[in-house]
């Protein structure tokens, strides 16, 4: 690994799990797990399990199996783009396949915060930018961190208050 890829210093990451194929629960379990194998990646908490109603681009699809969602706290000595394409390689050792655009998955993460950094180009955006409108994101989250904050967009409670919450408990125990 090159020193531009490695960050002198671990920086907090917050990501977003989604599965809604296969069996669910053991894949977001397996994915925290295999994060914390990362080099250079230390996962430090994980919310529960939430399920939503799968979103598709025309709308909720209750016909689509549910999505389990969970937030992950970790830090993070890779630069963003390694971390992504790590996380997308975990993605595709879960049987990922990227067909039509929020189609049902085995698997997504992503991040929705890289310490207070915004950026934005063709391969990453951050903050995530639907991340404000998604309260399978948002609920986990505020689990874990009352106080959560989206850099630049504003307090994570504050943003569900605006938004339905379509998400119920499905399994109590945090997953790390
Ligand atoms: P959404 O981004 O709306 O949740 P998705 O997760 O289903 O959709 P993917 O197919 O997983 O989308 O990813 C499509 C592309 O999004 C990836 O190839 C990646 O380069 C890009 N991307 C941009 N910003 C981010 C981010 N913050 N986290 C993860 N992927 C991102
Ligand atoms: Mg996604
Ligand atoms: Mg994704």
């Amino acid at each position: 690994m090159t020193r531009q890829q490695r960050l002198r210093v671990e920086l907090p990451v917050v990501l977003a799990l989604g599965s809604n194929l296969g069996n669910r629960a053991a894949t977001l379990r397996h994915a925290v797990h295999a994060i914390s194998l990362i080099d250079g990646v230390t996962v430090e908490a994980a919310s529960s399990i939430v399920q939503t109603p799968a979103l598709k681009l025309t709308g909720i699809d209750h016909s689509a199996p549910a999505y389990l969602n969970a937030v992950v706290f970790a830090r993070s000595a890779l630069e963003p783009h390694v971390l992504l394409k790590q996380l997308q390689r975990i993605e595709a050792d879960h049987g990922r396949v990227r067909e039509e655009r929020w189609g049902d998955r085995t698997l997504d993460i992503d991040i929705v915060a890289f310490a207070h950094l915004h950026l934005n180009d063709e391969r990453l955006t951050i903050p995530h930018p639907r991340a404000a409108e998604r309260a399978f994101v948002l609920v986990p989250w505020l689990q874990l961190d009352p106080a959560a904050t989206l850099a630049g967009i504003g307090r994570a409670s504050e943003l569900l208050a605006e938004i339905e919450n379509d998400t119920t408990e499905f399994e109590a125990e945090p997953l790390w």
